[in-house]
């Protein structure tokens, strides 16, 4: 027996197919977006913050992606708000306003930064002072009517309130420069602070793996097809010169920080002297040393910058001492040998 289509149904027939294949295409595009929308990308942005470019490059489907660099701007325009002490109404501004007058109470993160900042004053012997804001203020290196000549007079009165055992916590989150006229200025260690903490935000929300550069300040996490490669600037050449790099190959839950400290491009010319950013808090005068730069390779990025200003200002010999109370850490240590430049990685020097 056979079958016979009535005229009608075939037409039903034509229109089902029809709006079948009308529909199956939609869902084919429709799937295409939702894949690429879902897709793994790189993003990259470059904005200036704490007073430095900083770029931030990501790695997650693209709307992870585009919240992370909108939040991780966020954020450091927040961390500044609340560690910078030229903002007014900065937890540090609080407790340089009352210093020598009575304790500020300040966010707990910022009172763990200070805990932590006076643990590596400690552990550095002084050379990195939280508390160096008096001799900021005296040479005032990096500001246009910056000073080159200064009395001795003056030099040892701002150098005598540089002392981070001037610096009480009390907890819970109180804060109190014992002497009048002492000053907090966490340049040293802001930057590494930041970058922790925008890598933990970024990671918070998913996102395999990036990289941070806060003005030379370096933090990558997460693993990649190939390895993480850092360049230390060659100290002497032009920004994109290299002197050595460094490569990591990392877990997907790891995190690594390369912090470098030079006196090549912040500095103020006085009488034809090069006056450095960064003091001796012993002597109170800007550091005067044969080290070109200081890279701190470290998980965290804070303790990395605290440890490459502390060894710049102290010096190749005593660094590399001060490193051995740090296992883990290492340290890149630059200098001029009267002809070449001579890079060398904690004790063994790589290219004599
Ligand atoms: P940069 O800011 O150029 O990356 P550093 O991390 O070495 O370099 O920080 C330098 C800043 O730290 C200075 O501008 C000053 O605010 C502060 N500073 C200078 N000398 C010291 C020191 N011995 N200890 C702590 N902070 C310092
Ligand atoms: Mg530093």
């Amino acid at each position: 027996m056979c079958l016979r289509l009535k005229k009608n149904s075939r037409k039903e027939i034509l229109r089902f197919r029809g709006s079948f294949f009308s529909f199956f295409l939609l869902f084919l595009i429709a799937a295409i977006v939702l894949a690429r929308w879902d897709a793994v990308i790189v993003l990259e942005r470059a904005e200036v913050h704490m007073n430095t470019l900083t770029s931030i490059s990501v790695e997650a489907p693209r709307k992870t992606a585009e919240k992370a660099l909108d939040g991780s701007f966020a954020l450091l325009r927040e961390l500044n708000g609340r560690l910078s002490r030229y903002a007014e109404a900065s937890d540090i501004s609080k407790v340089n306003a009352s210093a020598g007058i009575a304790p500020v109470k300040v966010a707990p993160e910022t009172w763990e930064l200070l805990r932590n900042a006076l643990t590596l004053s400690e552990a550095t012997d002084g050379y990195f002072d939280p508390t160096i804001g008096p001799l900021t203020d005296l040479w005032r290196i990096l500001s246009k009517e910056g000073n080159g000549s200064l009395s001795e007079k003056e030099i040892a009165a701002a150098r005598d309130l540089v002392d981070y055992r001037s610096l009480s916590l009390v907890s819970p989150d109180w804060v109190f420069l014992r002497s009048r006229g002492a000053a907090l200025d966490l340049g040293a260690v802001a930057k590494g602070y930041a970058a922790d903490r925008v890598a933990d935000y970024c990671k918070a929300l998913g996102v395999r793996s990036g990289l941070l550069d806060l003005g030379g300040n370096i933090l990558v996490w997460g693993s990649r097809k190939r390895p993480w490669r850092i360049g230390i600037r060659h100290p002497l050449e032009g920004r994109d010169s290299t002197a050595c790099v460094l490569e990591f190959d990392l877990a997907p839950d790891q995190t690594m920080s390369v912090v470098t400290s030079g006196s090549y491009e912040r500095f103020r010319e006085v009488g034809g002297k090069k006056l450095s950013h960064i003091f001796n808090p012993h002597t109170g005068v800007p550091i005067e040393t044969s080290l070109l730069s200081v890279s701190v390779v470290d998980p965290c990025s804070a303790k990395a910058d605290a440890l490459a200003t502390a060894f710049l200002v102290m010096g190749e010999e005593k660094a590399r001492e001060t490193l051995r109370r740090f296992p883990g850490t290492e340290a890149v240590f630059i200098h001029h040998n009267g002809e070449k430049i001579v890079v060398s990685k904690n004790q063994e020097v790589t290219n004599p």
